[in-house]
């Protein structure tokens, strides 16, 4: 659905996306993650034919972009970021008035508008003023905008921003419902948002792709911490801080934390894949008791921040 190849967007002198790839396959929920500034609504401008890349080549729903615009735009819903309101026009009656402009005729109007209604649970909102809307509901007004057209492909740009928990949560869950018939390229800068609603993610900083791939690739390649309490007595503590050690050794670049909590109680931490069936074993010659041990598996926002870390480290490195 969406083909990007080196895709560059300048701003004057300043680049904002640098030779990025992106696919978004058919079907696919694709999330842009990225702090504050990072090129993710410059992209998305890119993709919906807002803006032409300076350099690269878009197709979108397999038309080139900016050639091919007309026709990717037929194909393609957005919802920007602060999606425009009419407050004093009534629900129905905006997503009419949304259809003309975009040139639909009379009857896919009808249809796509009430099909939208329904999907974004407004039917029973269709006849109140979108200004007298909660923040939440206006958003679905937003979203369901979007749905004119019946459209294959969605793009949402940080379409949860404001929403109160209970709104997000129902924001996310109508998401994964459109999901089914539909892509989506959807963009935020929290890592919840995405692994929350998406299939797969491309993480950006600094206007270039930091990395790519499925939710649980990026999840396994962070990682993880095995962890663990003991309590022992203090003759003992030697020979199991050996065989901790020794456990954590194998594991390459991982370096253990050993730590006293209380007299007879230790405390152990290092990097690296599931060691916890080991380092119970080693506990229990040891004679010691595990109070607690684990692996703790990282989440996609300590993948995220490690991503981030690493690139800072790297420009730090490279001097003025
Ligand atoms: P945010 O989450 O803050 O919206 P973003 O990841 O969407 O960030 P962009 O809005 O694409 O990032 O901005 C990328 C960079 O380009 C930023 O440094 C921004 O200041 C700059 N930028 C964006 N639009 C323009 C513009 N029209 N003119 C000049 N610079 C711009």
């Amino acid at each position: 659905m969406i083909q990007a190849t080196g895709i560059t967007k300048r701003y004057g002198r300043f680049t904002a996306v640098q030779g990025l790839d992106l696919e978004v396959p058919d079907g696919v929920v694709c999330g842009l993650l990225g702090p504050n500034g990072a090129g993710k609504t410059t992209t998305i401008r890119m993709v919906t034919g807002m803006l032409p890349p300076d350099e690269g080549t878009l197709r979108v729903a397999g038309h080139p972009m900016p050639a091919g615009r007309r026709r990717a735009l037929a194909r393609l819903g957005y919802l920007p970021e602060s999606a425009p309101s009419y407050p004093e026009m009534r629900v129905a009656e905006y997503l009419r008035f949304r259809g003309r402009i975009l040139g639909l005729d009379r009857g896919t109007i009808r249809r796509t508008s009430d099909a939208a209604l329904d999907a974004c649970d407004l039917a029973g909102v269709a006849g109140r003023l979108v200004g007298q809307l909660s923040k939440g509901f206006r958003q679905r007004v937003g979203l369901a905008a979007a749905l004119l057209g019946d459209p294959a492909l969605l793009v949402l740009d940080e379409p949860t921003v404001g929403l109160d928990p209970r709104q997000l949560r129902d924001f996310r869950r109508l998401v994964r419902r459109l999901a089914e018939e539909r892509t989506i390229l959807l963009s935020s800068h929290i890592m919840q948002e995405i692994e929350a609603v998406a299939d797969r993610v491309v993480i950006m900083h600094r206007g270039r792709k930091l990395a790519d791939g499925t939710i649980d690739e990026l999840r396994r390649a962070a990682p993880g911490r095995n962890i663990g309490r003991v309590s022992i007595e203090v003759d003992r503590r030697p020979a199991l801080e050996s065989a901790l050690r020794a456990i954590a050794s194998q594991i390459d670049g991982a370096e253990i934390d050993l730590a006293t909590v209380s007299q007879g109680d230790l405390r152990f931490e290092f990097a690296g894949p599931d060691r916890s069936r080991e380092c119970g074993r080693a506990i229990h010659e040891s004679g010691g008791v595990a109070v607690e041990l684990g692996h703790e598996s990282p989440g996609l926002e300590s993948r995220f921040l490690e991503l981030l870390d690493h690139e800072r480290g790297s420009q730090e490195g490279a001097g003025p």
